[in-house]
Formats: structure tokens, sequence, C-alpha cells
């Protein structure tokens, strides 16, 4: 029998995954689940957007589309960036995906050659290891504790690019941490990254719209414009606008890098099909009055979030500011038992956790962190309250 291309024996599914699907079969088999496992936004867009899929649906051309999105999109996507401040550039800057992460690889793709240096912080989202596995590329992880709030330091970034790898990956505000970074951490970044001209920079903002705290969203060209010809800014509907599984991603950066983006989908999905354009030109110049309710929801369950783990003796976890993800330091757990069932480690945590209690968390070292877990508080209100109470319940039945 022929063998698989060498890559596919470093491709992985995700992690993430795995604790969704034992969370969903548990539920199927009649359990009382609480899941605080998957990064879905857990709410719908407007009816607008409903209704101008359907618009489209009812004149459908048939026809292929741009390869790089139609310009009623690219146009809705500088106006939406606009209002984050990243001004200035033009439909030659952008390039669109099905979704970020599609867009993410395109960019890998086109960025990184096998074995160029490949850097960003731990915890990190996922795919960014998987997607640099893939390729081949040099992964240079620059560890991120819980002591440093999660956050990368300039003195670190430093260190990292002085070993000139071809591509830093940055994610703000970050899965799985829901750190944010201030203005003044953007413009010490940002001024150690005008001193390596030959690394190219992506910013994974895809949760951009969801910051806490009025500390506002900075991007690194708002503090160095300088740096506007190697920093590739990336955005999403997924999060924001409730539509994860209409999958539409975003990228605006040098024309260069928009042009290779262009490149891959006319060799892949040839373009974003014209009904999710159009929902995605509604959701992104209609009403926004959804996802600005969702931030504050978001930020009122971030305290309910961190009211229950600052009651835990041992746990510690950085207050998030943004995203719908809090990452405690769970060590305090190790090498304990619940239950008679030994806890070594994160994964012998949230297998515990979820037996035990019904309550579904992704395990930390899935984002590179095996200290930390992840959880992600969208589910309906109701069941926040609930699911925090198991697990303060099964840190108190640890012995
Ligand atoms: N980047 C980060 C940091 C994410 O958390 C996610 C999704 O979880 C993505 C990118 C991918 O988003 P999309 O649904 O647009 O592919």
């Amino acid at each position: 029998m022929p063998q698989l291309a060498k890559r596919m024996g470093r491709a992985k599914p995700s992690a993430i995954m795995v604790v969704a699907e034992k969370a969903k079969q548990l539920k199927a088999e009649g359990r009382d689940i609480i899941s605080f496992s998957i990064g879905v936004p857990n709410f719908l867009p407007g009816e607008h957007v409903y209704a101008a899929a359907r618009e489209a649906l009812a004149k459908d051309s048939g026809q292929y589309g741009s390869n790089r999105g139609s310009d009623a999109l690219l146009d809705a996507f500088l106006k939406h960036i606009e209002q984050v401040g990243l001004t200035g550039y033009t439909r030659a800057n952008c390039a669109t995906g099905i979704g970020a992460k599609h867009v993410l690889y395109n960019l890998c793709e086109a960025l990184l050659d096998e074995g160029d240096g490949f850097a960003f912080a731990t915890p990190y989202w996922t795919s960014y290891v998987d997607i640099g596995e893939i390729l081949d590329a040099d992964i240079q992880l620059l560890p991120c504790p819980a002591e440093q709030d999660y956050k990368l330091s300039p003195a670190q970034l430093d260190a990292a690019l002085a070993k000139k790898p071809k591509l830093f990956l940055f994610n703000n505000p970050s899965n799985p941490t829901g750190m944010v970074y201030t203005r003044d951490e953007i413009s010490a970044l940002a001024d150690v990254l005008v001193k390596y001209p030959d690394t190219w920079v992506i910013t994974d903002d895809i949760y951009n719209r969801m910051v806490f705290d009025g500390i506002g969203y900075h991007n690194f060209v708002h503090a160095r414009p300088e740096l506007r010809d190697r920093v590739v800014f990336m955005d999403s509907l997924s999060k924001t606008y409730g539509m994860p599984g209409w999958r539409a991603g975003f990228m605006v950066g040098p024309e260069v890098v928009a042009k290779a983006v262009t490149t891959m989908n006319s060799n892949h999905i040839t373009n974003i099909p014209e009904i999710v354009t159009a929902a995605a030109v509604a959701a992104l110049s209609g009403p926004q009055d959804i996802p600005i309710a969702k931030c504050t929801e978001f930020q009122a369950k971030r305290d309910q979030v961190m009211a229950a783990l600052n009651a835990i003796p041992g746990v510690v976890c950085p207050t998030p500011q943004g995203a719908f993800y809090a990452f405690p330091d769970i060590s305090v757990a190790f090498g304990k038992s619940h239950d008679g069932k030994r806890i070594a480690n994160d994964v012998d945590f949230c297998n515990a956790l979820l037996d035990a209690k019904g309550v579904a968390c992704v395990p930390g070292s899935a984002f590179g962190e095996p200290r930390g877990l992840r959880i992600s508080y969208t589910c309906p209100t109701p069941q926040l309250a609930p699911g925090l109470q198991r697990i303060q319940e099964f840190f108190a039945e640890l012995k």
C-alpha cells in the first residue's frame, strides 16, 4: 500500500476536541455535564445577518468568486478595522479565508520554509504548534508562566528574535489565558520588533472586540508605524459575531503577503462562498449591539469565574482581561487524589473532574503549559455558578 506524506506523521487532531468529544459522549449517556471546554461564543448573530444570507441565496449568481474576497467584503473589513485604529490600508493589503485558522495556515505556508524559525509564547493556541509541525518549521517556544501573568516580556522577545526566527506569532487577547497587553506593554514589545527587520510578525488578534476593564486593544503598528511593512493582523467573525461555523477569516498587512495568501486561496478554496460573504458583510457593517452586549456579559462572567477561583486555596489565576477564557495554575492538585484516583498531572485532573463532577475543561498541556487548565466560560449563564461550585467542591475533596 502506498504511504501517506511524511508531514502527516507530524499532524495531530486538535487536543481540545478530544475532551469535548468525551464530554459529548457522557452527555449522550445521560450524565449532567457542564462544558467549559470548547472555545465557542455560544450566541447567534443578529437577524440582519440571516436576512443578508437569505437575500444572497435568492440572487445566487452561481459563479466562482474572487480569490482575495469580494470588494464589498474587503471594504467592510477595512471599515471595521478602522474602528480599532488600523487605518491607511487598501484592498490590496487584505485577504480572506475559510476562518482565521485557514488564513493562519496560508500565512504560515506563505512565510515559512522547512526548518525556518517560528517563535511564539506559551501558553499558545494549539493550532500554532500543529501548523508549525505540519510545515516542519523550527518551533521556538517562549515560556510565559503564571508568575509573569502569561505575558511575554521585552527581554524575552529580544532574546528570541536575536536567534533570527523567520516568523514571530503573537496573540492578543490570548487564547487560552485571556491576557491582554496594555498600550505600554505593546509599545515596549514593538520597540524590540523594530530592531529585527528580518522577522515577519503575525498578530492573531481575533478577540480584539472582547477586551474588558477599559484597557483597550493595542497593536504593534499603532506603537511603531514603521512596522507596517512586516506586521500582519488577523481577524475573524467566529467569536465576535457568534459565527464560528460560517467560516470567515481575514488578514491585513503588506501587499506582498496579502497577494501570497490570495495565490494560496486560488489553489485550494478559490473563494469564500457568496452566501457567507453576504452574511459577513452584514455582520461587519450592520448593528454592533450584539457583540457589544456580549463583551459586557463576558466581563461579568469573568468576574464570577475569578471570584470562584480566587477562593480555592493554592490555585493561582492571573486575571484575564479579554476573550472568554481563564487559565488557572492548578498544580496544587498534583500528587493528591480524588475519590481514590491519583492526580499526577493536568490530564488526570481533567479526567477526574469530568468523571466525578461532570465538568469539562481542557488540560493546559494542550496549550504547552501543563500546570494550567483552560476554562472557557461562554456556557449559558445559569450553568456558570453550578459549574464553578463543582470545581470548588472537587478541590475541597482532594486528599
Ligand atoms: N486564533 C485564535 C487565537 C483562536 O482562539 C481561534 C479559534 O479558537 C482561531 C484563531 C481560529 O478562528 P476561526 O474560527 O476564525 O478559524
